[in-house]
């Protein structure tokens, strides 16, 4: 079953400006999935229409099977989503903004301050239960507002920007309790621009411009197919004579031959092979692999 389907989704804001062109996405249950894209493209309008915050105006949204507008309650108590901006309201102990929470999602007074306390105990949040949001730390917000989403334990988690703003400590902690949830069953879906958290955590990724999906699969397929393998020889050309009959195209950055290759491991036998033969002494070689954070510039500055 997929946790998302979207299909021909458009959305035009005020009559005017279209931030998705009929955007497809299926997102199977059980995988962490990625959105990504640069600031503007779309991703916070997708997830607020999946979350019910946004109309779409065209197209069809569903989670779990149930339909995100027809369908909205079920489809929204599917969900926990962890928005960009913190939004906590002032007045209350974080212990009662988590028992509120779970109180919107049908359960009693009991269960809902039992399920806040196993929260705060979870997210190393008890000792500060009587506290006020305003009072925390960053960090600590982000923890109780990752925590607000999981307080009904929703099988689908949304996240949108969960590590913006977050220390380097807090943000592995994030990523090992993420991690941690999905092998146990939730589905993720995150939106980020930070490329390095999607190729850690992300088993699929979705790329997001300008309102089109313009990349779609799994990471490893992505990073493969789109991205370039090179091969770097730190050699030293004092007889350049001898590399003349070289047969792969490379280009010369100081003592470096840098090959672009498909098939870097044979690739690598044949070129030694070659150097030795010729007598150039070969330094070190090295193969390099494309980033997803290469790919991902490449592919939103294309257009
Ligand atoms: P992202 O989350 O990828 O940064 P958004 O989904 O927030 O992108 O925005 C996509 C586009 O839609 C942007 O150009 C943004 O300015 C525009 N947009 C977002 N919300 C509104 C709104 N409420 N009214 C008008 N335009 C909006």
């Amino acid at each position: 079953m997929n946790a998302v389907e979207i299909n021909n989704l458009v959305k035009v804001y005020d009559n005017k400006f279209q931030a998705l062109n009929q955007i497809n996405l299926c997102i199977p249950e059980g995988s962490f999935f990625g959105l990504l894209g640069p600031n503007g493209a779309g991703k916070t309008t997708t997830i607020g229409i999946l979350t019910g915050l946004v109309n779409r105006s065209s197209g069809s949204t569903k989670v779990f099977g149930h339909d995100t507008v027809d369908d909205f309650r079920q489809a929204r108590m599917l969900i926990g989503l962890s928005p960009q901006e913190l939004n906590f309201d002032v007045f209350f102990t974080i212990e009662e903004l988590l028992t509120l929470q779970a109180g919107y999602y049908n359960k009693n007074i009991k269960e809902a301050k039992e399920r806040a306390l196993e929260m705060l105990e979870y997210f190393n949040l008890i000792d500060k239960r009587k506290s006020k949001a305003r009072e925390l730390s960053g960090g600590m917000k982000r923890r109780v507002q990752i925590a607000k989403a999981f307080i009904h334990d929703p099988p689908l988690i949304i996240l949108d920007e969960p590590t913006a703003g977050v220390d380097i400590e807090l943000r592995h902690q994030l990523w090992d309790f993420l991690k941690e949830q999905n092998k146990k069953g939730k589905t993720i879906l995150l939106t980020t621009h930070y490329i390095e958290e999607a190729e850690k955590l992300c088993n699929e990724i979705a790329i997001i411009n300008e309102g089109n999906i313009i990349a779609n699969g799994a990471t490893e397929d992505i990073i493969k197919d789109m991205g370039k393998n090179h091969i770097i020889i730190e050699t030293d050309f004092n007889n350049s004579n001898k590399i003349n009959d070289f047969n792969w195209p490379y280009t010369k950055k100081d003592n470096e031959l840098i090959i672009e290759s498909n098939n870097p491991e044979s690739d690598m036998v044949k070129i030694i092979n070659f150097m030795n033969d010729k007598k150039i002494k070969i330094n070190k070689i090295k193969t390099k692999q494309s980033t997803l954070e290469e790919i991902f510039l490449k592919l939103t500055n294309e257009k």
